[in-house]
C-alpha cells in the first residue's frame, strides 16, 4: 500500500505520516528532508541557493544516509529548501529516488507537497493535511524551543506564509491537493486526534476498495 500525505509547512503531516507508517507496518519517507539536504549542501559550502547548476548537482548526488542529520530540521534550512525546490531540474533529479522508495514492498507512506499529484499519482490513499497558519506557527515555535532554539512566533508566521506562497505558486509541482485527495483539517486536533482521523480515512478507502 502507498499512502501520500501532502500539505503546507508545519501542518503536522510529518508526525501523521510517521504514525500511519508504524500503524500499517509501512516504510516512511519525509520527502522534505531531501530538499533540505540539497539546500544544506549548498549553504554549508557557502554557495548561493540560486546557483542552479550546484543545486542540481547536489540533488543528483543525494546520499540518502545523510537524511537523519539533525541540522536538516532547522527552520532556516526549511526556508532554504523551499527556494531550491522551486528549481525544476532539482525536482526532476529527485523523482526517481522517491518513486523507487514508494514502490518497494510492502509499500510506504511518503509525506511532502507533490506526492499525490506528481510522485505517486496512483497512491492507494491520498490525504491533504491543512491547518490554520497561526496554529502552524505556534506549533513550530514550540518545537524549536523544545530543541533549545530561540523562536519568534511572528517571524515564523511571516516565514510560513511566504513559504506557502512560494510552494503554491511555483511553476513545477506546486503545492495543491490531488483531485482524489481527502482533506484533513488539523487546526483543532491534537496529535492523537489527527492520527485517528487519518486512520479513519485509510480504513474508509480500504473498505471501499478491497484490493488496497
Ligand atoms: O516539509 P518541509 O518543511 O520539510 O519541506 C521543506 C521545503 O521543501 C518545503 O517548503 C517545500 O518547498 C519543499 N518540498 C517540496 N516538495 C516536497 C517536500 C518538500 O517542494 N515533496
Amino acid at each position: 500500500m502507498i499512502i501520500a500525505i501532502d500539505g503546507p509547512a508545519a501542518s503536522g503531516k510529518g508526525t501523521l505520516a510517521k504514525r500511519l507508517a508504524a500503524h500499517y507496518g509501512l516504510r516512511h519517507l519525509d520527502t522534505g528532508l531531501i530538499y533540505r539536504a540539497v539546500a544544506h549542501e549548498l549553504t554549508s559550502k557557502g554557495m548561493a541557493l540560486g546557483d542552479e547548476a550546484a543545486a542540481v548537482s547536489a540533488a543528483q548526488g543525494l546520499d540518502p544516509t545523510t537524511l537523519d542529520d539533525p541540522a536538516l530540521k532547522s527552520h532556516q534550512v526549511g526556508t532554504a529548501a523551499s527556494v531550491v525546490s522551486a528549481i525544476p531540474a532539482v525536482r526532476a533529479a529527485l523523482v526517481e529516488f522517491q518513486r523507487q522508495y514508494a514502490n518497494q514492498p510492502p509499500g510506504a507512506v511518503l509525506d511532502g507537497r507533490d506526492i499525490g499529484t506528481v510522485i505517486c499519482p496512483n497512491a492507494d490513499v491520498k490525504i491533504f493535511v491543512v491547518a490554520d497558519a497561526k496554529v502552524r506557527a505556534r506549533r513550530r515555535a514550540l518545537e524549536a524551543r523544545a530543541r533549545g532554539e530561540a523562536a519568534d512566533e511572528a517571524a515564523i508566521l511571516a516565514d510560513i506564509l511566504a513559504r506557502d506562497e512560494r510552494d503554491q505558486n511555483r511553476t513545477v509541482a506546486p503545492l495543491k491537493p490531488a483531485s482524489d485527495a481527502y482533506l484533513l483539517d488539523n487546526s483543532h486536533l491534537d496529535i492523537e486526534g489527527g492520527v485517528r482521523a487519518a486512520i479513519d480515512i485509510v480504513e474508509a478507502v480500504r473498505a471501499g476498495r478491497r484490493e488496497v
